[in-house]
């Protein structure tokens, strides 16, 4: 069991979730960006550092435990991925996340690793624990050069044309420096879409944008998009929210975490346009704060802070609202599922 805050800080947790979010919430919660990982999950390397906090593993017990305490009387399911890093055993990390996923709360998708994996290899997965789609990540497109990536080294043909033809879900985070902001990602993001139309294209964190201006404008050229959807994963900037509600029609983004890092303490702040973490414990994405000026409360609760004030702000209505954090992931989980994981879904 992974100790994420002391008694004070869970404790506190609690109460900005009891005083500013309970009434907010729908009852049911469908998290579409989940990280998992088995037990030893980050070997060959150390544990993994999240926020300060140390793992060697995030199974689907830790994780149905967590959300638990992150959202108190509520019914959550999620749709779960590996930890993207071509240093650990991906393999081993699919085979879990896809043979332990429960096909009832719990759906998975595939790690995709473009320098290792084939067709064959990846369909053989598809049909044997029925993934509901792909993972992809810069640090497994161009090793020598993550910072450089592009989307279609991310993506190959070959992956692309199972993940059309399959009708799956593609877990996109963008590559580069400058994220939704060059020009180069926008138009390969749009010429994947338009290319691979069966494929369906989730843009996590709305495409990394976590402040305002990294966001404004950059979404004309993509709100058409039939098969483009957003999660707002880690993004605690409400005004990015409220651009998203706004130029997006809600049945196309999907409330996201990227829990376990959304369970520590901390937030992400801009700065001069710029963005960082503030967080209480030393953590190398992050400005810790040593001098202990501030009291923190979750990564979540701030995001959950943030899509509270940005749902007023762009007026959604409560139908919307449950739809955004429910309705939208869950019809498309569905729908994938039917086809792709006959066999691991349970008869009621
Ligand atoms: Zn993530």
């Amino acid at each position: 069991m992974n100790t994420w805050n002391n008694s004070a800080e869970r404790d506190y947790n609690l109460r900005v979730f009891d005083e500013e979010l309970n009434d907010f919430l729908p009852g049911k919660i469908f998290d579409a960006h989940v990280h998992i990982a088995p037990p030893d999950g980050f070997l060959p390397c150390g544990p993994f550092d999240c926020a300060g906090v140390l793992l060697t593993s995030y199974t689907y017990d830790e994780l149905a435990a967590d959300l638990k305490t992150a959202f108190p009387n509520r019914h959550t399911e999620a749709l779960c991925f590996g930890f993207p890093n071509p240093k650990y055993e991906t393999a081993r990390n699919n085979a879990y996340v896809g043979g332990s996923a429960d096909f009832q709360r719990f759906f998975p998708l595939r790690l995709l690793d473009p320098q290792r994996d084939t067709a064959e290899a990846v369909n053989a997965d598809i049909e044997r624990h029925g993934f509901l789609g792909l993972k992809p990540y810069p640090d497994y497109a161009r090793p020598g050069d993550v910072a450089n990536a592009e989307i279609p080294e991310m993506l190959p043909d070959w992956a692309m044309a199972i993940a059309h033809e399959r009708r799956l879900l593609v877990m996109l985070h963008i590559p580069r420096p400058k994220r939704l902001e060059d020009p180069l990602n926008r138009r390969q993001l749009r010429a994947l879409c338009t290319r691979w139309p069966g494929a369906k294209i989730i843009l996590a964190h709305v495409g990394r944008a976590y402040y305002l201006r990294g966001v404004t404008g950059l979404l004309d050229d993509l709100r058409e998009l039939p098969n483009l959807y957003y999660d707002p994963a880690m993004v605690q900037n409400w005004e990015v929210i409220a651009y998203l509600f706004r130029k997006v029609p809600v049945a196309k983004i999907l409330f996201g975490t990227d829990i376990p890092i959304a369970l520590a303490q901390g937030k992400a702040v801009e700065i001069n346009h710029q963005y960082t973490y503030v967080t209480p414990r030393p953590w190398a994405l992050s400005l810790c704060d040593e001098k202990r000026k501030l009291q923190f409360t979750s990564f979540l609760n701030e995001e959950l802070r943030a899509i509270k004030q940005a749902a007023d702000a762009a007026k959604l209505s409560r139908a919307e609202v449950a739809a955004f954090f429910y309705d939208n992931a869950r019809a498309l989980v569905d729908e994938v599922a039917a086809r792709v994981a006959p066999h691991r879904l349970k008869s009621p």
